[in-house]
């Protein structure tokens, strides 16, 4: 295999050094081609321990990859990144939106950004990225094996040696850990021989879950502008929320998932939800408000239309919450249920109990702690020669390309540095 790479592509490995990126998804593959292509006498090895490459980019954004977000300030795209903005902005610095968008282009794949700022490929399909990829690794011999779990990393006093799972042992100069983000603590335990510590991973982006809640029967319908707020805490967002038949998902939710990701996982994700369907009123307006209703529009319908646009049903649904009956008017609305609907419009308790993952986007928050990474090289501060991109790190953005912008970014400012690194060294 590597003889006939060789020939084809005229290469001299004993030239040059060798890096192995352990990961073959979005961060490793953009390492290894920029890596590759910026220096051809690096030696660069994907090894994937599944039978897939890119399996993520696969199905990710519905199967069409949502690539990035068309947001080109650092300050501002940071602050979508729950874990790891600061991080980030360094990042950006050096490989930033506007980059990816113009290296995809450069190799013959355009981005379009929709209304909400999500960037496609124009083809609609993730495999347009995918093929882009792995050209490009062709390109410039990437030699990539599959089905080749690495089991353990260790750095020796001349280079690293890696264990695979079928008993092979790999030795390199440089290693690119982008294997991405583990569920659970203990996956991460072949890492923290090589010192570093581990962010405890939890899941971020997800939808709440509140199955047996008669909301529920709205299941379908959806508001432009909502505030969802954790119980006696000071998480919020903002934004869509959708009403699904186990609970609330859309926007505001995922993102709060996000946000609260640590709060949430403490909480075994059983909390009350406050969802306040009116978030531009506060209480007091609200009061006077009715007060005003109940003499101006006495012998109307409180179940008629209202005032604010909220979805018909919905609205019926709160009144029905509240005790407020659809022949009740204006007029006569007892003080003691105009209480409980101000209540159920401003704080609408959901109780939650439990979470789905999001089917278009799902991440692990935690992972290699960022103060033991160098933001500028992506190496470790640890064990030199060792870098990490992607979410294998504690860096996670909420949904609408963040992810995927984390992926390219730090795997090309690991693919660069050790470049540097290898020239310096030969
Ligand atoms: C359903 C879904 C949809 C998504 N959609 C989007 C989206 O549209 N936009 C966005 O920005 N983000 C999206 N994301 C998030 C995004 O896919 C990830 O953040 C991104 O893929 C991370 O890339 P990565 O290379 O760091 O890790 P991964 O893509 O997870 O790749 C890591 C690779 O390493 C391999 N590996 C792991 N351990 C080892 C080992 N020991 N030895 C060898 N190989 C190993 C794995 O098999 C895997 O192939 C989505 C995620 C999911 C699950």
């Amino acid at each position: 295999m590597l003889k006939i790479r060789c020939l084809i592509f005229g290469k001299n490995w004993k030239l040059g050094k060798t890096v192995y990126i352990i990961g073959g998804g979005a961060s490793g593959f953009f390492c290894a081609v920029n890596a590759a292509r910026m220096d051809p006498q690096l030696k660069v090895v994907i090894v994937e321990k599944s039978n897939k490459l890119l399996s993520k980019v696969k199905i990710s954004g519905g199967g069409r990859c949502n690539v990035t977000h068309a947001c080109f300030e650092i300050a501002e795209m940071a602050k979508r990144y729950p874990r790891g903005g600061n991080f980030v902005k360094k990042l950006f610095h050096q490989f930033f939106t506007n980059d990816t968008i113009a290296w995809f282009q450069q190799r013959g794949v355009s981005l379009k950004t929709e209304a909400d700022g999500r960037m496609f490929p124009v083809t609609d399909t993730s495999q347009t990225i995918i093929d882009c990829l792995l050209e490009e690794a062709r390109r410039y011999g990437v030699e990539v094996r599959m089905q080749c779990a690495v089991t353990a990393v260790e750095r020796t006093a001349a280079d690293f040696m890696l264990s695979t799972a079928r008993g092979d042992i790999l030795r390199c100069d440089y290693v690119c850990m982008a294997c991405g983000g583990f569920p659970r603590q203990e996956q991460f335990q072949w890492l923290t021989g090589l010192g570093h510590s581990i962010a405890p991973p939890v899941p971020s982006l997800f939808t709440f879950n509140s199955p047996q809640h008669p909301l529920t029967a709205l299941m379908g319908l959806s508001v432009p502008d909502a505030k969802v707020s954790v119980a006696a805490t000071k998480l919020q967002q903002r934004g869509p929320l959708l009403i699904t038949h186990w609970g609330i998902s859309g926007p505001v939710v995922l993102r709060l998932s996000a946000w609260a990701a640590r709060n949430l996982a403490l909480l075994q994700w059983r909390f009350g939800a406050l969802i306040n369907w009116l978030p531009d009123l506060r209480e007091p307006e609200l009061r006077e408000l009715f007060l005003r209703w109940r003499s101006e529009k006495g012998a109307q319908k409180i179940a008629g239309k209202n005032e604010w646009g909220l979805p018909n049903r919905l609205w019926q649904f709160l009144l029905l919450q509240s005790g407020i009956d659809d022949q009740k008017r204006w007029a006569d609305l007892p003080s003691k249920n105009q209480n409980q609907l101000i209540r159920n419009l401003l704080a609408f308790e959901l109780p939650v109990s439990g979470k789905t993952t999001y089917k278009e986007e799902f991440v692990t928050a935690g992972g290699i702690v960022l103060s033991e990474l160098e933001p500028h090289t992506m190496m470790s501060k640890k064990v030199p020669g060792l870098f990490f991109a992607g979410e294998i790190t504690d860096v996670d953005g909420i949904t609408g390309g963040y992810n995927f912008q984390n992926a390219w970014s730090s795997g090309f400012v690991a693919a660069r540095s050790l470049v540097q690194l290898a020239a310096v060294n030969r």
